[in-house]
């Protein structure tokens, strides 16, 4: 049965996960101050994802939501 709260959690992980894939990515093609911020934006970014990850878990513990197994297997939504 899936978990409304968990499913919006989860969405915020992807999103943190996706914020810090594109500055990470776009890292090639910046160079001097640019680049600097860039690299504060992903390091800020990284930080966000494992707070979404710590609250997930922290949720699916106390709310005993896991998914069985395979638990990022649903993440394409
Ligand atoms: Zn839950």
């Amino acid at each position: 049965m899936p978990c409304e709260e968990r499913e919006q959690l989860f969405e915020l992980l992807l999103e943190a996960t996706k914020a810090h894939n594109d500055a990470a990515r776009a890292m090639p093609d910046r160079a001097g101050e640019a680049l600097e911020r860039l690299t504060a934006l992903a390091e800020s970014a990284r930080k966000t994802c494992e707070d979404c990850y710590e609250v997930l878990r922290a949720h699916e513990r106390s709310h005993g939501c896991a998914p069985n197994s395979v638990s990022l297997g649903r993440a394409n939504v």
